[in-house]
């Protein structure tokens, strides 16, 4: 095999608890992952030349060693000794800097893609001992599905697929740092912590409504006070029949599950019609990336 196209989903968080701050600087989180059909599109393709090169559809993006796809890709070819090149082309779909792992997403594939084209025969476990190095994220992004994520990111727990339902995905027009959202997190005047042991407990038993009813991301301390168009996006899908919505991640990207397409569909045109977001679409979970 020379060549191999794979899609590389977003995730969204429908809990994110964060534990405690680290000596070393690093936050314990407790999140509910979940992978949504959103994806950007990576096509890996060998060369002789001893090189990894990249192109990508948006100018912004770095194409050099700064892309987590290079770094991925040139981890797992230097403990290998790969003597070959791939040339990488990306199709970014996945809003980017917007709390939905869309960079973690795509080194995930790049871990993926190498191990297959190379034949390196590492097993998914494997792969996410190397990850991690990349970044917390990244284990999770290579099994996807929905998942209880603890520690920084890195202990994994799989759940049973989250009830089906139909998902909103809105930027607004602004762009938030993890860093800076982290930095200004102050956990001792956090009065009310997710109930993530209550969102699992739904998840198990599969109602929706629960799932709706517990979205809550600790991280909306900061952002919501300081950038009051994500209020105005969660307020807005709430009256046009969404059972929840919350912000994803360090944001600032929000989503809204509907259990009614029709209604999902049209709530979404409004949405655009607000100019409130930079970037709307209509999707739904899934529990594969990384996939062809
Ligand atoms: P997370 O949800 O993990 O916090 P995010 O959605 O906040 O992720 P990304 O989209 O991963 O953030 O991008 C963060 C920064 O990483 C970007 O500003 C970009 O310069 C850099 N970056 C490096 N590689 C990529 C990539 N393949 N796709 C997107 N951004 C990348």
């Amino acid at each position: 095999m020379d060549k191999l196209t794979l899609k590389a989903m977003a995730k969204i968080n429908l809990g994110l608890d964060v534990v405690r701050r680290r000596p070393d600087g690093y936050h314990e989180v407790r999140m509910i992952m979940q992978t949504v059909k959103l994806y950007d599109r990576l096509t890996f393709e060998k060369r002789k030349e001893d090189a990894l090169t990249m192109e990508a559809n948006m100018k912004k993006l770095p194409v050099d060693g700064n892309n987590l796809i290079i770094r991925a890709a040139s981890l797992l070819k230097e403990e290998f000794g790969i003597r070959e090149g791939l040339h990488i082309r990306l199709d970014k779909r996945i809003p980017v800097a917007a709390g939905m792992a869309g960079g973690s997403t795509d080194a995930a594939a790049a871990f993926v893609a190498v191990n297959r084209l190379f034949g390196l025969g590492l097993t998914k476990e494997q792969l996410c001992e190397r990850a991690v190095r990349i970044g917390a994220d990244v284990p999770y992004c290579i099994c996807g599905g929905t998942a209880l994520s603890e520690g920084i990111g890195e202990k994994l727990t799989p759940l049973p697929s989250a009830p089906d339902c139909f998902v909103i995905v809105a930027k607004p027009h602004i762009h938030v740092s993890t860093k800076w959202v982290y930095q200004n997190l102050h956990l001792d005047q956090v009065k009310e912590h997710p109930d993530i042991d209550g969102m699992v407990e739904s998840i198990r038993r599969g109602e929706l409504s629960g799932v709706a009813d517990r979205l809550s991301n600790v991280l909306e301390t900061v952002t919501v006070p300081k950038y009051p168009v994500i209020a105005q996006i969660k307020e807005f899908l709430g009256k046009r029949g969404a059972l929840g919505a919350l912000m994803s991640g360090s944001g600032p990207t929000v989503f809204a599950l509907f259990d009614d397409e029709r209604k999902a569909q049209s709530a979404l045109e409004e949405l655009k019609k607000t100019g409130l977001t930079a970037q709307a679409y209509l999707t739904t979970l899934t529990d594969t990336t990384c996939v062809e």
